[in-house]
């Protein structure tokens, strides 16, 4: 059972007041910080509830649930991919997906540039970083973060948007402060170099239980499911 329109309203206000404490409490406009709407495990009505309420942006783990969902393109609704994506579901993720969160290999690039030069198709692109150091977590390691970005193929089809990471899940958000101020100070550094990343100004980072922290450290998207949605059903 999905939420009705009421109750996610209701969430939607509260987590706007979050935001928006957050925002006073590090002087950033309210402006500044997009919500993804991940509809992960949520029914096609929670998804419809949430466009009712304005919701333009979504997240989505897996490619297959993304194209169930969101496979025929409505006007004003984009589609994040925030999911690790396999080799063999690059072509399906590139055709479903407005922006693609989780690029973390040079392989990916290229393969996802080819996909999309057949599709005639640009998308936008984001590195994940393993900010957690947790093995089970995918993403660019931090110690090879720089090497990763000297040199990368010539993707024309893919614009670079901005980076991606995951906070850790300890139960205490403070523990993913670091991690989140890693991501912004890989950023800045990244501008700096220009060219292919003149447009790599996202950092999406912050999720239900860490999102204050995210804001504070730069968080420009914050992913947020159960917030919204209230607990998945697995
Ligand atoms: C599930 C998920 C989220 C949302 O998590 P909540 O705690 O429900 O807000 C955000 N980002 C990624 C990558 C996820 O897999």
């Amino acid at each position: 059972m999905s939420l009705s329109l009421e109750e996610m309203r209701v969430r939607l206000k509260a987590l706007r007041a979050r935001i928006e404490a957050a925002c006073v409490e590090c002087s950033r406009s309210l402006k500044s910080v997009k919500i993804i709407w991940v509809s992960k495990f949520q029914s096609k009505e929670a998804v419809e509830t949430a466009i009712l309420l304005g919701a333009q942006e979504f997240g989505e783990n897996r490619v297959q649930e993304a194209v169930e969902k969101f496979g025929t393109p409505r006007a004003g609704i984009r589609v994040h991919i925030i999911g690790p994506v396999q080799s063999n579901k690059l072509r399906k993720a590139a055709s479903v997906a407005d922006v693609i969160q989780t690029v973390a290999d040079k392989e990916t690039l290229v393969k996802l540039e080819a996909v999309c030069a057949e599709l005639n198709k640009k998308i936008d692109v984001m590195f994940q970083i393993n900010t957690s150091e947790e093995d089970t977590k995918s993403g660019i390691a931090m110690n090879e973060v720089s090497a990763f970005f000297e040199d990368l193929p010539e993707t024309p089809h893919l614009c670079f948007r901005g980076l991606m990471t995951i906070g850790k899940n300890t139960g205490n958000p403070e523990d993913s402060r670091a991690g989140f101020a890693f991501l912004r100070r890989t950023r800045a550094a990244l501008q700096k170099r220009g060219g292919v990343f003149t447009d790599c100004t996202e950092l999406s980072m912050g999720m239900t239980d860490d999102l204050e922290v995210a804001i504070e450290e730069g968080a420009t998207m914050i992913r947020v499911g159960t917030a919204l949605f209230g607990s998945r059903g697995y």
